[in-house]
């Protein structure tokens, strides 16, 4: 299974990085984990080459921020012709029947037409716990954020721990896995960090600070570490240094490009 990174930044894209959308493709079955305007790559040749083969796509979704779902107006264009199933939370996990989100979320007049209009889509409720996914196992647990965000486990390949602070429960949920895909908000340690304006430090803390995002990665044991959910008001100097950072506490953790594919079975 290979891991391609359609969008790593968080909030707002940037003319580098498109905000959350990650894809594994193993044969002929895609799963993307959350829908940001990085959905738009499936259109690029990157995107192209994961569709390939692929008749039914599983949509995995997060939470409902804008940063994750904007994507969703792209689906037709996207997807046009295949099968797709979107996977949310239950309400039981964050309060919202995803039906109904995605109905709020897509109909006029912020879209010509209501959700209910788009066929071959399919609404499924993922509980906490286990969950099957194209015939994987896919674990779901409720992360602190404001809203409520889902943490991910597919089988012992990947896990996806985006929107929070860095949580002991991911230790032992995410434990083992060959990649932990963690986002990464700042540096406590970088000087630029210091001159962010005031008002925007109260959202930093829903965030994850890199020296524990790495601390967080060796405890759990996991074979590579993503730092993802990048902050876009830092640039790739900043990341550059995050990943340097991270580096000291654990050693094999990436910093790569959207576009970029990771194998997930092979080792660093
Ligand atoms: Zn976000
Ligand atoms: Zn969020």
């Amino acid at each position: 299974m290979r891991l391609t990174t359609l969008g790593t930044a968080g909030w707002v894209p940037t003319a580098r990085r498109e905000t959350t959308c990650l894809a594994l493709k193993d044969g002929v079955t895609l799963i993307v984990f959350d829908a940001g305007t990085g959905l738009r790559r499936l259109l690029a040749p990157v995107g192209q080459n994961l569709l390939a083969g692929v008749e039914a796509v599983d949509l995995v979704l997060t939470h409902y921020h804008l940063d994750h779902v904007c994507g969703l107006a792209y689906l037709p264009a996207v997807l046009a012709g295949r099968r797709l199933t979107v996977h949310a939370p239950a309400a039981a996990v964050n309060g919202t029947d995803p039906e109904r989100a995605l109905s709020e979320l897509i109909r006029p007049p912020y879209n010509p037409g209501p959700w209910s209009d788009w066929p071959d889509i399919t609404v499924r409720a993922l509980e906490a716990g286990d969950n099957e996914v194209a015939g994987h196992l896919l674990r779901l647990r409720a992360q602190k954020h404001p809203g409520t965000s889902a943490g991910y486990r597919l089988d012992d390949l990947f896990a996806l721990a985006t929107d929070t602070g860095p949580d002991p429960e991911t230790e032992t949920f995410a434990h083992d896995v060959a990649v932990l895909a963690h986002e990464c908000w700042y540096n406590d340690d970088d000087p630029a960090t210091r001159r962010v304006h005031g008002s925007l430090l109260p959202s930093f803390r829903a965030h994850s600070e890199v020296g524990e995002v790495a601390a967080l990665a060796a405890r759990t044991a996991v074979g590579r570490l993503l730092l993802m959910h990048l902050n876009p008001l830092f640039g790739e100097e900043y990341y550059g240094r995050m990943r340097d950072r991270a580096r000291r506490g654990f050693a094999d953790t990436l910093l790569v490009p959207d576009e970029t594919e990771i194998d997930l079975a092979s080792p660093a």
